[in-house]
């Protein structure tokens, strides 16, 4: 059954359908975060009054550019870059850019809208945005990525700065992209200034642990969803759809805390290896040579690939889609729960259709929402701006420590938020509404 909303939100949720034509995702996220609002109503008419629901679903500012690049063969393309500047109460817009081929306003939008909510959830100050480009980086050279980064960031720049809107990556967009990005904000504006892009290097003002951290963030999110019920990673047979870089520090901590990863993909299909992935074949394969998954069986005789087959048919206790949006659908949320899966935790954004998480929350397993699960990468964005601000580096552990106190928060605040509005145990409302009600106190105190 297709839940109703309240009555008094309805009309909200179709006017945003109405100004926003064909953007498919970001009607989803819109619906899926207004269908647990109609308690909150309830106990901030004030939220009503001044119809913060409406503001917060239309963008502070959408920029939309024309990015022109050369190939190595001399001939011009011509892609589109976005910047989606949401919403700023709370902190300056923050969030990635994604550059992938199905990348259009209505994802970049959807993205931007969750960030909102996940940024307030990890208690720092960072308002919500999102960004990326059309442009599809597979089989580009390296000069050809350089070339890119260039243009986009030749007019991304006049738009962002460190107390006005700070990138970082998503899918497509890793370390030697902000590189790129990096090196053509600096030279254009002329300063260098570390904290208009977070996901840095090392050596030019990156943190430590901002690599690891969406993993190791989802994987200590599931940890603490396991522990409120008596249990945990410990023994826990995993699959981990992806092979980037959310996936592959997931596999690495859950191994650390425990449990064993048998199943990882990329988007020609998934590996599976009965005696746990061996992580660093992984990181070879796709960190260091940018290969197929499917060239683990050249390292590993025992392990199986599917060509396209369908990761969540592989029975685990735990799941952790972390490729994209929509890729567990209310089939495979069934079979994952037919077969054993007692919890989730979302490494991707939204990657659970609306039927799969009924089907998750109706089970009453542990359903760990992307925008709290995998908020560790953006609250150690923020605290690499912090150490940016007082030209500072923490040591790993150190960041560490505080990256795993944040996602505890996080759990601590999702879990009380939904016991007080009566649905104990729903990870989706308890965060909905605990980030709803942070961003709604700084807008109405901001004024209009
Ligand atoms: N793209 C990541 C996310 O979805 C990280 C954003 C950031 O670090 O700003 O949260």
């Amino acid at each position: 059954m297709t839940p109703t909303f309240d009555e008094k939100i309805e009309p909200i949720y179709q006017e945003v359908l109405s100004r926003n034509p064909g953007e498919t995702e970001f009607h989803q996220a819109v619906r899926e975060v207004l269908e647990s609002f109609g308690p909150v109503m309830v106990k901030h008419p004030e939220f009503r009054d001044q119809r913060i629901i409406e503001r917060i679903c239309e963008p502070e500012r959408q920029i939309i550019f024309r990015v022109p690049w050369q190939d190595d063969n001399g001939q011009i393309h011509i892609n589109r870059g976005f910047r989606v500047e949401f919403n700023s109460a709370l902190g300056p817009y923050k969030g990635g850019l994604r550059f992938h081929p199905s990348v259009y306003l209505g994802i970049i939008k959807f993205l931007g809208f969750e960030q909102i909510f996940k940024n307030a959830l990890t208690g720092l100050p960072i308002g919500g945005g999102k960004g990326g480009s059309d442009f599809d980086p597979k089989g580009k050279s390296d000069a050809e990525i350089m070339r890119f980064c260039q243009s986009f960031m030749t007019e991304l720049a006049r738009h962002i700065g460190e107390h006005t809107d700070v990138p970082a990556g998503d899918i497509g967009v890793g370390g030697r992209e902000i590189g790129y990005l990096f090196g053509q904000y600096k030279r254009i504006t002329n300063r260098w200034e570390a904290g208009v892009l977070t996901g840095k290097g090392l050596d030019w003002g990156g943190s430590l642990v901002r690599t690891e951290a969406t993993g190791y963030g989802a994987a200590f999110f599931v940890e603490e969803m396991l522990k409120v019920r008596g249990d945990s990673l410990e023994g826990k047979t995993c699959v981990v759809s992806g092979s980037g870089n959310v996936a592959i520090y997931t596999i690495e901590k859950i191994h650390q805390l425990g449990g064993k990863v048998v199943a990882c993909s990329d988007s020609g299909g998934y590996i599976y290896d009965e005696a746990g992935l061996d992580l660093e074949i992984i990181q070879q394969l796709k960190e260091i040579e940018r290969r197929r998954i499917k060239d683990y069986l050249n390292y590993r005789k025992d392990a199986k690939y599917v060509e396209k087959g369908n990761i969540w048919e592989v029975p685990c206790q735990v799941a952790m889609p972390s490729a994209t949006q929509n890729e567990i659908n209310g089939k495979d949320a069934t079979m994952l729960v037919k077969n054993g899966c007692i919890a989730v935790g979302e490494g991707a954004n939204m990657p659970t259709t609306p039927e799969g998480v009924r089907v998750f929350l109706e089970a009453g397993i542990a359903y760990g929402p992307g925008k709290a699960a995998n908020a560790g990468g953006v609250a150690t964005s923020a605290l690499e701006m912090q150490q940016n601000a007082c030209r500072d580096s923490w040591t790993f552990e150190y960041t560490e420590e505080r990256l795993q106190q944040i996602m505890c928060n996080i759990h601590q605040l999702c879990y009380e938020t939904a016991d007080e509005f009566g649905t104990p145990g729903n990870y989706v409302n308890g965060a909905n509404i605990a980030g709803f009600i942070k961003v709604a106190k700084s807008m109405s105190a901001l004024g209009l």
